[in-house]
């Protein structure tokens, strides 16, 4: 297959308003701040200031009030970010598999536009063994606890022990370092596409000095944000004034980082490499700390985890501030990049150009189809901007669990589950949910079909066609 045909590259046409008309199209710096909850940052209302460079990159750009992702933990929401795909079409929702070097990929799709891609990394998630490094013509592992140049097959064995070591890791000093050195030496015939993972807000909460005593200078207790997971007494009754003090060890990362990113920044913008960049500032899920009893991520689909910050920032193009209030995804953000790079959505991604949202202008609502596989279940979830619908699958003995429906409108924290039945809006919501859901796993048959080069069943291609699952996004808007 020739990856190419499927674009149509317009960036140096005249009057394509999704590429503003430049001469040449825009770098694209895409940061992914793992585990970050957009309720922690201070332009989105919180109280202590973690986040002032992320603040400033809302100031003068576009903030989306409701973004989502597709799962609560790194690899399966990473894989949609780069695909465009939810986790039932792009496969890569357990450890143990490998991203389909098949499916077009973003890093893949602008090289292809002639972009210098380059990826850095610094949680065990991203290490290319899970594919997830495709498309980037470098790609570099940031982790100190984890040696990047472990094999692949070296890493599948300490798997487990591998991600326990980087919970404790300190990443973000030696990504602004690799990043500097990259951008020094970097081709500067050619845009880039420079996607940077900042680890350090995941779990363990160590932030380095002087921003573990930042937000509670005066705790005395004995927790120190190590063992989040493990420790006995990190638990949903803990004694509130720890829990309080963990959170303010999670928000002394987000400021660590948030510090990080500044000085990123700063050194592309000294080396002249900000200018005509789109930036890109989001996370592949957030956090829980006991809203509904458990902690950390991977367990539940609630708002805690589901919600992710989302910024965008493209100096004289997205004219700023603007605060978008529709709900977006982030299988939104290929078919979005691809487009400010001046090319076409594919018409198999999922997601959709939202560029128009960032202009100002309307688009209808799009649902967010939320998935998890863990602890031997798989359960699932649809989201709009004001409703909410889990189905918790089907326990290891075949147990039917319980369907449940959140008026976010009115319950936003999720703490008033509505049940199903007598055609309410829960019965409404859970019959779309289960359409996308078979959507997305008789698109994932498609693209598995064409790459192996096989005839696509005509029958599959005309319901994918009809539930808005192909083609849909392959409008030149
Ligand atoms: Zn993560």
């Amino acid at each position: 297959m020739h990856r190419g045909s499927l674009l149509v590259a317009c960036a140096l046409a005249a009057g394509c308003a999704s590429c503003s008309d430049r001469a040449s199209p825009p770098n694209i710096l895409l940061i992914s701040i793992d585990s970050l909850r957009p309720d922690h940052l201070s332009c989105y209302g919180y109280e202590r200031p973690t986040s002032p460079t992320i603040d400033a990159l809302a100031a003068s750009g576009v903030r989306f009030d409701s973004a989502v992702s597709t799962t609560s933990w790194t690899l399966p929401a990473h894989a949609a970010l780069f695909t465009g795909l939810f986790d039932s079409t792009h496969g890569l929702f357990d450890n143990g598999l490998r991203l389909s070097q098949e499916l077009p990929t973003l890093a893949g799709e602008l090289r292809t536009l002639g972009y210098h891609t380059a990826g850095f990394f610094g949680g065990p998630y991203l290490h290319p063994t899970f594919g997830l490094g495709a498309g980037f013509e470098h790609y570099e592992s940031c982790m100190t606890a984890v040696p990047g140049d472990l094999s692949e097959d070296e890493l599948r064995q300490e798997s487990r022990s591998a991600v326990g070591r980087s919970h404790d890791d300190v990443t973000g000093p030696r990504t602004l370092e690799a990043v500097s050195a990259w951008s020094t030496a970097r081709p500067t015939d050619r845009p880039y596409f420079l996607f940077v993972h900042l680890w350090d807000v995941h779990y363990d909460f160590i932030p380095p000095p002087p921003f573990d005593t930042l937000f509670d200078p005066d705790y005395g207790g004995s927790l120190d944000g190590r063992g989040f997971m493990s420790r006995p007494e990190v638990h949903a009754k803990m004694e509130p004034r720890d829990l309080q003090h963990l959170k303010a060890l999670y928000d002394g990362e987000i400021r660590f980082t948030d510090d990080v990113l500044g000085q990123l920044l700063a050194r592309l913008r000294a080396q002249g490499a900000l200018e005509n960049t789109l930036i890109v500032v989001t996370a592949d899920h957030g956090e829980e700390f006991f809203e509904h009893g458990g902690k950390g991520h991977q367990k539940t689909l609630f708002d805690e985890v589901l919600r992710i910050p989302l910024v965008l920032n493209w100096e004289g193009v997205l004219d700023g501030p603007r605060v978008v209030a529709d709900q977006v995804r982030i299988v939104d953000l290929m078919p979005s990049l691809l487009r400010a790079a001046g090319a076409k959505s594919l018409p198999t991604m999922q997601g959709r150009d939202i560029l128009p949202l960032a202009r100002g202008e309307r688009l209808a609502p799009a649902p967010a189809l939320a998935e998890l596989h863990a602890d031997k279940r798989d359960f699932r979830a649809l989201r709009t901007l004001d409703f909410k619908v889990i189905d918790y699958g089907r326990a290891p003995d075949g147990r039917a669990l319980p369907i449940q429906g959140f008026d976010l409108g009115r319950d936003p924290s999720e703490m008033q589950p509505l049940r199903p039945g007598g055609g309410t809006r829960v019965d409404a919501l859970h019959a779309e949910l289960e359409r996308s859901r078979e959507a997305a796993l008789a698109l994932r048959k498609y693209l598995g079909a064409r790459a192996q080069h096989t005839a696509i069943d005509a029958e599959l291609e005309r319901k994918l066609r009809e539930t808005g699952y192909l083609g849909e996004t392959a409008k030149d808007k």
